[in-house]
């Protein structure tokens, strides 16, 4: 399975994957996207639901 994680120096914070992948992806209090469900994330399409590509993959 895909695992993934955000690279907070480039998140935005812009909510953006959180809309395009409900419940895989939030952003928290901190303002940064924090991974959810990396199973649910990976069906999404991973990395490319971030227009700002903060959101990493870092294994098959
Ligand atoms: S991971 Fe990307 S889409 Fe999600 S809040 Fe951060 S910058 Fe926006």
């Amino acid at each position: 399975m895909a695992k993934y994680k955000v690279n907070k120096e480039k998140c935005l914070g812009c909510g953006m994957c959180e809309v395009n992948c409900p419940g895989a992806i939030e952003v928290d209090k901190s303002g940064k996207a924090k991974i959810l469900d990396s199973e649910k994330l990976a069906k999404c399409g991973g990395e490319e639901i971030c227009p700002q590509g903060a959101i990493e993959k870092v294994e098959e």
